[in-house]
């Protein structure tokens, strides 16, 4: 990873790395998997749109018309494939991590939930609101950090000029729903 991420980008993937580690112990999930999941997350962040846009075009990967106009969302698709034919990681689940770190989605595997909530939390990050809480929250209960960090996103998103992807609205909705649900338990 050093060899294709600038070095802001690549301090951020140990980050993540680490604290992918550090959750996946708190949390009873495999290390291994954390740790590779947390180190390949952003492989493809440090490319061109074009050069993003062009490995989905040769590779029949689609392209919706929100990633089309904002390529950089592509990064965590174009990083799964990447992680498989050029990292050689075949384990469906790392895949999937790297694939929704982003936006999440509905009924996340552990390992996802572990990518997602580190690459807000690890300790190179600074300007996220309620960063000290929801660090704090993410070895506590990882799916009340995981909703509070797509809420934080989404309310920063609808400040600010930048497209929503809606897959974050869909997994905030899908675990606000199985959290705060009817019968569920408010804490
Ligand atoms: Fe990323
Ligand atoms: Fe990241």
């Amino acid at each position: 990873m050093e060899k294709v991420q600038d070095p802001r980008r690549f301090e951020h993937t140990l980050g993540v790395e680490y604290t992918a580690a550090a959750l996946a112990m708190c949390h009873g999930c495999g290390l291994r998997e954390a740790q590779a999941a947390g180190l390949l997350h952003d492989c493809a962040k440090c490319l061109s749109d074009e050069k993003r846009l062009s490995i989905c075009r040769k590779n029949g990967i689609p392209v919706e018309t929100l990633e089309q106009q904002n390529p950089f969302l592509l990064h965590a698709k174009v990083g799964a494939y990447l992680a498989r034919s050029k990292y050689g990681v075949e384990n469906p689940d790392i895949l999937n991590a790297i694939q929704n770190h982003t936006t999440g989605r509905p009924g996340m595997s552990l390992l996802e939930k572990i990518i997602f909530v580190a690459d807000y939390i690890e300790p190179g990050r600074k300007n996220a609101p309620n960063l000290g809480e929801i660090r704090k929250l993410a070895f506590q209960d990882i799916d009340r950090a995981l909703l509070r960090i797509l809420d934080d996103t989404l309310s920063y998103l609808s400040g600010s000029a930048g497209d929503i992807d809606p897959m974050t609205e869909k997994t905030r909705n899908y675990y606000h729903e199985r959290l705060n649900g009817e019968g569920a338990v408010q804490s």
